[in-house]
């Protein structure tokens, strides 16, 4: 074991505003292992920074599920650490001074369109992120006195300006990637209501608690672009990134609650074991040939980030039944 191996830092930041499913026990595990194997440090932090959708029940619920399949981690917002707090919302005031920051160096811009407005403008050909529909950069155009006018009746969001470039970055697992940043437009950091952005939370986050690697679900792959964008403005360093491919269903859409038997609460109610969880996951990701039990522990020394497949993977009922063990 090397003495600075534990230099790296991983992290799982889930969103309190549902049930834990094997989606997201897949992208926890294989972070979790990425780090682990390295004999890093690994960071759990709660990401319930949108106070309208996070259930503070799921919060706990959440850490409750990841300890029962056998994760564990050395900073969190149950044991603390050193870069705490390790919940969102109680990080405000670091998302402020980094708007502050960007604000001062002229990276940011009132925006006052209203739903109305962008949904007109996503009638127009414009790309699309996950987002949604690039915005045109209307309100980017308004004078000052303009822009002082429409104050007086609305409170605006804070878009962040991205100038036209291509931005190309390797991704541990989906390989190297390109974007054209004009395709997601100008975005959101702080919204009108004031709750701050997740692109933003999440790069300030990540630089203040020393990631050096993210491993998440590959519906966040085009999140990138805006993050390394965010990370340059700051002037901080961008972690290494590595996305893995999402559950499909036997419909092919994204696997989610309707699919059944998916949730990580359904599934211990069925009587599943986490060993039967967690050898299934590491069976669906080809890290094992046979589908075997294994604890969280067991599959250290089996993980590969070279054999983690890159296309998205679809649950079959054929695959979900040898999970439930029928
Ligand atoms: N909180 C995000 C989610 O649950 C993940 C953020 C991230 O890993 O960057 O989808």
């Amino acid at each position: 074991m090397s003495t600075n191996t534990r230099l790296v830092r991983g992290r799982f930041a889930p969103t309190p505003s549902g049930e834990l499913h094997i989606g997201n026990a897949w992208a926890a595990l294989l972070s979790w292992l990425q780090i682990r194997s390295l004999d890093g440090t690994f960071v759990l932090r709660m990401e319930d920074i949108d106070t309208q959708r996070a259930r503070p029940h799921l919060a706990s619920q959440i850490l409750d599920d990841l300890y029962w399949l056998g994760l564990d981690w050395d900073e969190g917002p149950d044991v603390g650490g050193p870069y705490g707090p390790y919940t969102q919302s109680e990080r405000i005031e670091y998302y402020e001074e980094a708007l502050k920051q960007l604000e001062d160096q002229g990276c940011l811009y009132p925006c006052y369109c209203s739903r109305a407005d962008l949904l007109a403008a996503a009638r127009a050909p414009h790309g699309l992120s996950s987002e949604g529909p690039a915005y045109p950069g209307t309100c980017r155009l308004l004078t000052p006195d303009e822009a002082a006018c429409k104050s007086l009746v609305k409170q605006p969001s804070l878009r962040f300006k991205v100038d036209h470039e291509l931005l190309s970055f390797q991704d541990g697992i989906a390989g190297r990637q390109q974007f054209d940043t004009a395709s997601g437009g100008d975005f959101i950091v702080r919204r009108a209501d004031g709750m701050i952005s997740y692109q933003l939370a999440v790069v300030v986050d990540d630089d203040h608690m020393h990631i050096t690697d993210v491993l998440r679900g590959a519906d966040l792959l085009d999140s990138v672009p805006r993050q390394l964008m965010l990370y340059r403005a700051l002037g901080m360093h961008a972690p290494a990134f590595a996305h893995v491919p999402l559950f499909m269903g036997p419909d092919g859409k994204r696997l989610a609650k309707r699919h059944g038997g998916t949730s990580l609460a359904a599934l211990r109610e069925m009587g599943t074991a986490p060993e039967q969880l967690v050898g299934w996951l590491m069976w669906i990701a080809g890290l094992t040939e046979e589908l075997v039990p294994l604890t969280a522990k067991e599959c250290i020394p089996l993980f590969d980030m070279d054999k983690l497949p890159s296309e998205s993977i679809l649950i079959t009922d054929e695959k979900l039944s040898r999970l439930h063990g029928s």
